[in-house]
């Protein structure tokens, strides 16, 4: 067992007793310790003393902090990134089913595109035809629902679904989709047809607690969402597995407990994310954030927020 050469440590120095962050580029891992395991893993990393906390251990090698001594970061990678760029058998495709958003993000990328579009009938058709042209080549296919805000086009979701889904059954395509959503409309029955559709996952964004978060992403009139949407979520998370995405930023990274704080409310065990089935939340540094280890998450020993 070594130490990942992608590990980056940020240590907040101005409290006495504050947690450390390390975070791993190779694996996107990202985790907050107690200054007693930080300083077990250093003493691991510097001196090689063994960390006698098993499950620690588990959770630090699952996070890809620590690594078996015979794997070599580096070609994993080259070996990665070469079968991807060579690979003609998997079609990851994007799609917008719409551009219209009931939201009204201060810092949204599609300030300026017409916001009224949806897909037309005809481009409906043109898109399941270049998947039926290539799908004989294809082993696998991948969707991402996109927008605007897709569930504002759910009848073109389900209408396009249906024609992927059966032309991968016919071609022995492996299929897969998720959908990202602002979360607003993610009710029991948009939950349930999303599951129809066989969407596997919806990534819901969060930007703090409600004040910060209503004052970012507001509806169009102005008034809030974080309530209605915890509320959707927390229903959802019963019928479709949710990610929840949080873009941390100057402005948003101290809220990063109080939105944890939400989700237990809703039972989600906060430091054991992994063994949650049905949820997961993703930390994800926003381009202004002054660095991914800027920021202080307050949560116990290890908590493992994405990887
Ligand atoms: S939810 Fe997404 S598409 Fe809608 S305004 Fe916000 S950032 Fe833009």
């Amino acid at each position: 067992m070594k130490v990942s050469r992608y590990n980056f440590a940020h240590v907040e120095e101005a409290s006495h007793n504050s947690q450390v962050v390390i975070y791993n580029s190779r694996t996107g891992a990202m985790a907050a310790l107690e200054p007693d395991k930080y300083a077990d893993f250093k003493k691991f990393e510097e001196n090689g003393i063994c960390i006698g906390d098993t499950e620690f251990v588990e959770q630090l090698m699952y996070c890809g902090f620590l690594i078996d001594d015979d794997f070599d970061e580096i070609n994993h990678i080259k070996a990665s990134l070469h079968a991807s760029r060579y690979n003609n058998s998997v079609m990851s495709l994007t799609i917008a089913p719409t551009m219209a958003c009931n939201f009204a993000c201060a810092y949204c990328f599609e300030n300026g595109i017409d916001r009224n579009e949806e897909m037309s009938e005809d481009t409906m058709k043109r898109l399941v035809n270049f998947i039926e042209a290539r799908a004989s080549h294809l082993d696998e296919l991948h969707i991402t629902w996109f927008g605007g805000e897709p569930l504002l086009a759910v009848p073109q979701l389900e209408t396009i679904s249906r024609h992927v889904i059966e032309i991968c059954k016919a071609n022995n395509v492996k299929y897969t989709s998720i959908v990202v959503t602002n979360g607003y409309l993610l009710t029991q029955e948009n939950a349930n047809k999303l599951m129809d559709c066989a969407v596997s996952n919806v990534q819901v964004t969060i930007d703090g607690g409600k004040e910060l978060h209503n004052s970012r992403r507001p509806l169009v009139d102005g008034s809030g969402t974080f309530e209605r949407i915890i509320q959707n979520v927390s229903l959802a998370k019963h019928i479709i597995p949710i990610t929840i995405r949080i873009n941390v930023d100057n402005e948003n990274h101290t809220c990063l407990g109080e939105v944890m704080n939400v989700f237990n409310v809703i039972s989600i065990e906060s430091n054991n994310l992994r063994r949650s089935k049905n949820m997961k939340i993703l930390v994800k540094p926003a381009d202004d954030a002054i660095t991914p280890m800027g920021c202080v998450i307050k949560l116990p020993t290890i908590c493992i927020l994405f990887w």
